[in-house]
């Protein structure tokens, strides 16, 4: 049976749920689809669910789990009236009002939701290597984000693996903690501007492992080191490591939108005036329309802004309570 509601808010994480605890205590009582859990947690939540310590959400003086975190998000979202489907969205109409929603656990051609508005908070997702216990050492040496985890780095040696901008402003960011950061990149080249490369060949703590790959992560709580595999002459090598930086890109989570709505030509969704989309009633926050910030406080931010931009719009639309 399809269910209406005033905005129905697709995604879970901080921006999703930050959205929801402001837009339900609005009077609004947002639905918000919140994803299914992923290999590695038993609730949804977004990127925040595969970390450890969080040291850097203000507020928390001794730092957060990243799933602590969310749970605690998702709880003060309830507290005020918030109700979520554990499903994935599969499918959106954003063509006529109400917009329509589908989730992947009903096969219906019915929608499961019509929205008078829909904020979009699926963020983005960091590219991976694929490799047998990468996801498992994701928290435990293993990180996609320098910022976040690079202060548990101090006096180790660490690797960064990728070559373009993201990849060495980490490798950068991380001599600030690192005794050494080893870059591994898969040519000889670096695809960084050059300004970048000329910073990271310029620093002292900085080494590269040029034609290289990681083949291989060892440690059984903790990465102790890896196995990489040189890109030309195939000889395997390992190298004594206890963080692994991944930055070889990321993606946001757009896939069911596009042709909806407008995107830049990476899929991040473009967003004008705070966080409207260029769709009427239709907002985004958070991961998916950000590729610069990317951290949990700034998805919170936006989240607050969906809100109050959905709720300013529904009572220009005389929808408001
Ligand atoms: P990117 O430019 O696409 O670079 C990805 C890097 O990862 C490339 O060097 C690529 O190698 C490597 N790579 C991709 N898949 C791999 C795999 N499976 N195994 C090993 N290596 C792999 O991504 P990005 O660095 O995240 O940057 C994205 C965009 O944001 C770029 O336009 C960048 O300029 C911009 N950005 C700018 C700044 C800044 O200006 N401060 C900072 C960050 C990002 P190949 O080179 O061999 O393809």
């Amino acid at each position: 049976m399809t269910q209406h509601a005033k905005v129905v808010i697709v995604g879970s994480g901080p921006a999703g749920l930050t959205a929801a605890i402001y837009s339900a205590r609005a009077n609004l009582a947002p639905i918000v689809i919140e994803g299914e859990p992923s290999s590695t947690s038993d609730q949804p939540g977004g990127q925040l669910m595969l970390t450890t310590e969080i040291e850097n959400f203000p507020g928390f003086i001794d730092g957060i789990m990243g799933p602590e975190l969310m749970m605690n998000f998702r709880s003060q979202a309830q507290r005020f009236g918030t109700t979520y489907r554990t499903a994935k969205a599969s499918r959106v109409d954003f063509t006529n009002k109400p917009f329509k929603i589908w989730t992947n656990d009903v096969d219906s051609q019915e929608p499961q939701y019509t929205a008078d508005s829909v904020i979009i908070s699926t963020g983005a997702r960091s590219l991976m290597l694929n490799l047998e216990d990468e996801t498992r050492l994701i928290g435990h040496g293993v990180s996609t984000c320098a910022t976040c985890d690079g202060f548990f780095f101090r006096g180790k040696d660490i690797a960064v693996v990728g070559g373009g901008d993201s990849a060495i402003e980490e490798a950068i960011f991380l001599t600030k903690f690192a005794n050494t950061v080893t870059i591994i990149h898969r040519r000889k080249e670096l695809r960084a501007s050059k300004i970048m490369q000329d910073r990271a060949f310029a620093n002292p703590k900085i080494r590269f492992h040029w034609d290289a790959e990681v083949v291989k992560l060892h440690g059984k709580e903790q990465l102790e080191g890896v196995t990489v595999r040189d890109t030309v002459t195939g000889a395997e090598s390992s190298l004594e490591i206890t963080g692994l930086f991944v930055a070889i890109g990321h993606v946001p989570n757009t896939d069911i939108f596009k042709g909806q709505i407008e995107m830049e030509e990476t899929g991040y969704i473009v967003t004008k005036n705070g966080t409207y989309t260029n769709i009427d009633g239709v907002f985004a926050c958070g991961d998916v329309q950000d590729h610069t910030y990317r951290q949990a406080i700034t998805a919170a931010g936006s989240g607050c802004m969906a809100a109050i931009d959905v709720e300013r719009w529904l009572e220009s639309q005389h929808h408001g309570s």
